[in-house]
Formats: C-alpha cells, structure tokens, sequence
C-alpha cells in the first residue's frame, strides 16, 4: 500500500533500491529512500514525523503489512505498530527467536524496528517482512528478461575471492579445489563461483533472482536449494553475504547441512553486529538499516545457529582479509580483524 502527499504518485517498494535518492523538500535535502521504507516497514514512525498534505511537496511514502500467514504465531500475538511510539522501548516483547527458539527477546531499536535474542545475541527485525515483500524487493534489482544487474548487490571481487579460497584452505586442511563439488549459495553476480571453476572445482550456485546472470556466465545456476537433483551432495558450500537476507536463516542452514557429503565445509560471512562500528554507531550503523537485512549475528549467534543445524568444529577464520589497498586503512582494519571487533564475521563449519 502506497500513500503520498502533495503530487501524488504511487511506487510499488520493489522499484526502491538501497541508496536511491529523492528530493524531499519538505526536509530540505537529498534523503535516501531506503531508510523511508525502513521506518515504514516497521510500525510506520517515518509517516507519522513527516508533515503531510502540505501543497506541492514531493513525497511518497510507501508502507507495508505483514501478512498473518508469515508472521510466526509470536508476531500474531504481537501484531506491526505494537511498540510503535511506545515509551518503553526496551521491555521484553516475548517473541520466539527463530535461532535458538527462547522467548528472551526484546527490543533493540525503534528506528529502523529490531529486536535481539538475550539468549543467543542474535538481532532480527521485528515486524519481519513477508515472504512476498522480500522477494519483490530483489526481483527489482535485476532487470527482468535480461538479467542485467541493475545495482550492485555487494558482490565478492576476485581479489577477495582468492583471500576467502586461502581461508577456507588454512582453516580446512583437507579442502582442495581441483575436482571437488561446491555450491555457491546466494552467488550473487556470480564471481566468486567463476574464480572458484578457474581453480579447478565444479561449481552449482543457486541464485533465485540473479539466476538468468549466473547462467549467462556459464555457470549451473539453480533458482532454489530444492531445484539441485535430491541425492546432489557437496564437498564444500561457500555462503557470503547472504545469512541476513534470509527469513529462516537456521532452517537454511539445516538444508544445507543435508547438501553436504560428511566431512564437508561451510563457510559463512556475515556483517558482524558486534563490532566496533556497530557499538559506535548504534542504528546509525549501516549494516541494520540496509532494507534486505532481517537478521544480524555476533560471534555468539552465529555459532548458536551453526550447531543448532547440525555443523560441528564452528570457529571463525583468523586469517587477516585485506579490503582496502590503502595502507592505513588496512592497518586499521587489520587490528580490528585481530581484536574480533570487524565489520565481517567469517566462519567455517564441518558437517
Ligand atoms: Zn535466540
């Protein structure tokens, strides 16, 4: 559902991408559309701030429902705009984690809207978007028909491909890439699947709206885990950037823990929600007002989540990933890496 003020006109959010900008007089600057669609999501607190039906004023809002048949019986009982403008923005809401399944959960922030697990530290959006939400949201970042990438969808270069390869190398001993079956879950635009075959492996990648791209780069591209024939196992599954896209990130990893041969790996990057950046910026952080983001772990979730779908010998990498060629920079984020309080959890896992 759309509302507008002034000039009236009506987007669907699928056509609103993280960073887009618009001009909103009435705050007299620039804002980027994403954090409207934040604010609206949950609970609608944007709207209510905004001065509406003043003449002539460019606006467009745009809201959203959760849908009954997504919300997990918790939402039920706790239906969007339930903390709305509440002046106790910390109580317990009581909603189950969909990590560890306990109820001591509260809320984090009210703008944009999360809640965290006191249990396993695992931070998720409250209301979670639908199902149908998400998936129009995605398809809009890739150009129907063609599958062009419309905007970046953050995909791993080769430069960090290869640093990731050598991670999973150090921390797997076993692992090698000649020969071995892997599957690039959530592959993006599909790059670090082609550096991985440039190694030697065979590589599958499921990309469910990124799936024309991947395939027009010659790679066995599936929509869905389910699509890859039942009895398909793997040597490895590689996963970067994706956990916190997903609406049921623990029955995700269970499928995949099924996807592997034993013995396998995963590995796992993911924003690291207790880093230094994090702690500073509070919900100014960039990581939890980016729209496709409904879960966020620290080190403790994510290890939760990991053995509660079956993985063993979970441990984070402790490798030092260079993202920047600009020396101070990776000083600075190489001492962070050290003292675990990066940007980026990595993880590897055995089934
Ligand atoms: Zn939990």
């Amino acid at each position: 559902m759309a509302f507008a003020t002034g000039r009236v006109r009506i987007l669907h959010a699928a056509r609103i991408f993280p960073g887009s900008r618009f001009r909103s007089r009435a705050l007299g600057a620039h804002q980027p559309l994403d954090s409207f669609v934040l604010d609206c999501l949950h609970g609608c607190s944007g709207i209510r701030r905004l001065p509406r039906g003043a003449p002539g004023r460019d606006l467009v809002l745009v809201s959203y429902r959760v849908r009954d048949g997504n919300a997990s019986s918790a939402e039920k009982a706790n239906p969007p705009g339930h903390f709305a403008g509440g002046p106790t923005g910390k109580r317990r809401n009581r909603l189950t984690c969909r990590i560890c399944g306990k109820t001591d959960t509260g809320a984090l922030y009210q703008s944009p809207k999360w809640s965290r697990c006191h249990a396993c530290d695992v931070w998720f959006r409250s209301p979670m978007p639908s199902e149908d939400e998400v998936t129009s949201y995605y398809e809009g970042a890739f150009e129907p028909g063609t599958g062009d990438v419309l905007h970046s969808m953050h995909a791993t270069d080769i430069g960090l491909a290869q640093q990731f390869a050598n991670l999973i190398c150090a921390g797997i001993p076993s692992a090698s890439w000649r020969g071995s079956d892997i599957l690039d879950f959530g592959a993006g635009e599909g790059d670090t699947s082609a550096f991985l075959r440039s190694l030697g492996a065979q590589v599958a990648v499921v990309e469910p709206h990124g799936f024309r791209h991947c395939a027009a780069k010659g790679l066995i591209a599936f929509r869905s885990l389910q699509e890859i024939p039942p009895h398909t196992q793997f040597d490895g599954i590689i996963m970067t950037e994706v956990v916190e896209h997903l609406t049921s990130p623990l029955q995700t990893f269970q499928e995949l823990n099924l996807r592997l041969k034993k013995g396998g790996w995963i590995f796992v990057t993911t924003p690291n929600s207790g880093s230094l950046r994090s702690t500073l910026a509070k919900n100014r952080w960039s990581e939890c007002r980016k729209f496709g983001h409904l879960f966020l772990f620290s080190r403790r979730a994510l290890t939760v989540a990991l053995r509660a779908a079956g993985f063993q010998m979970v441990h984070q990498c402790r490798g030092i990933v260079q993202f920047s060629r600009n020396p101070l920079r990776f000083l600075s984020q190489a001492l962070l890496q050290t003292l675990r309080i990066d940007g980026q959890l990595r993880f590897l896992a055995v089934k």
